[in-house]
């Protein structure tokens, strides 16, 4: 069963293929272009490249297209991507501004290219479905959260991709199975022994910290929008909700420059003076350019700081994961979250934290409680398990 998993960003789309068999799954072809103007021209090209290589005959060798959807009213899960989800989807964009109206517009890309081929959606808040009452609220009157406002948590193909691998690599198969059933059963399944701790730091352009206990999530540093949290490459991350209205008030700001200049020139890039990719951020610092520094140094205390909101609830810490781009590479970075924490019982092996290049590897030291690894994550292929799991059913 071949499932094309499409990741849209608002000038990208990347893909991946997979080939799903009986008890197997195989990455066929993997691909993707920059600097997108036009999905139409994206789309085609994605289906060229495919028919091209020899991948696929035609369209209709695709079982479904897969999408790692943000955030829709009222929907979570994975769901076939209809008129009411794209129409819940569209409530959505306020929210999530830079990821949701891409994904409208591919995923009606994609319905016009290929008219009988289902659209499936895994959305990015389906992984916190069963975290605590108290981890989904803010301190609104009713009628505000009745309205949405609430925290819903991002970044669940990533996080579950980590929760399910860390359990293997902590010799859990009891907890990695419960996460490969999470999306069908609620986590209903038993645990034996101890509790499995997990805290999984996916930082990247995007950033968020998980806490996970026994495979099922308890909270996710983003909130009600994928601007919350830690700051982001160029989004803001946390902000109080007064700052907004003491800008409309003494600048004059409406709700469009607002969102502009929180989606777009916040985060790192606002830190230190219009760096937004880590790698450019740390040469500036290396010169001397302290907004840069500053920049580095919020994005490893934040860090720090959702470590301790996880940390607290679950009691412990039995494994601490670094992943995607940042978590994946820069290895000062990871030095910098786990810097002083010994007393905590986390320790890292700085000679095995130099020597990781995005690969699996972990790098606590010998006597570190904690472990702590750095696990490759991969988004699409959460997204194209779940496809298959809903074509099966449904
Ligand atoms: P992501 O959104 O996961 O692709 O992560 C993007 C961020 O990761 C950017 O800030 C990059 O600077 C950083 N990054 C990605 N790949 C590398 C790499 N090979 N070496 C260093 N930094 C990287």
């Amino acid at each position: 069963m071949k499932i094309l998993v499409a990741n849209l960003g608002s000038t990208s789309l990347k893909y991946r293929l997979f080939d799903f068999g009986e008890g197997e799954e195989a990455l066929v072809t993997r691909g993707g272009f920059e600097r997108v103007e036009d999905y139409r021209e994206a789309v085609d090209a994605c289906l060229r490249e495919l028919k091209e290589g020899g991948f696929i005959a035609s369209e209709d060798d695709l079982a479904a297209v897969g999408f790692k959807t943000v955030l829709a009213d009222g929907v979570t899960g994975c769901v076939r991507l209809d008129q009411r989800v794209l129409e819940a989807m569209e409530v959505g964009n306020t929210v999530a501004p830079a990821h949701n109206p891409a994904y409208l517009m591919g995923v009606r890309v994609f319905s016009e290219r290929m008219p009988r081929t289902p659209l499936i959606g895994l959305f990015e808040t389906a992984f916190y479905q069963w975290i605590p009452e108290t981890a989904k609220r803010y301190a609104v009157p009713a009628p505000w959260f009745e309205a949405g406002v609430r925290r819903w948590g991002f970044h669940g193909a990533s996080h579950k991709f980590i929760a399910e691998r860390s359990a293997e690599l902590m010799g859990r198969e009891d907890v990695a199975q419960r996460v490969r059933q999470l999306y069908v059963d609620g986590g209903a399944g038993q645990i034996e022994g101890s509790d499995l701790r997990v805290i999984s730091c996916h930082l990247g352009g995007s950033s968020s910290v998980t806490g996970i206990r026994n495979g099922v999530a308890i909270g996710n540093s983003m909130g009600m929008s994928p601007q919350s949290g830690l700051p982001n490459n160029n989004r803001v991350g946390d902000v109080d909700g007064f700052a907004l209205l003491h800008m409309m008030r003494t600048k004059g700001y409406g709700p469009d420059e607002i969102e502009r200049q929180l989606c777009r020139d916040a985060g790192l890039k606002g830190l230190s003076g219009g760096f937004n990719d880590l790698r450019d951020i740390q040469a500036q610092a290396a010169t001397g350019n302290e907004g840069a520094q500053l920049a580095l140094d919020f994005l490893i205390d934040e860090t720090r700081r959702w470590l301790g909101a996880y940390l607290v609830p679950l009691n412990g810490l039995d494994a601490l994961v670094f992943t995607a781009g940042i978590g994946e590479n820069r290895s000062e970075i990871r030095a910098g979250i786990c810097a002083e924490l010994d007393g905590l019982g986390i320790r890292l092996d700085p000679a095995k934290n130099e020597a990781v290049r995005a690969e699996e590897a972990e790098i606590s030291a010998a006597d570190s409680k904690t472990k702590i690894f750095v696990i490759p994550t991969n988004e699409e292929l959460v997204v194209g398990r779940e496809v298959k799991r809903f074509l099966e059913n449904n």
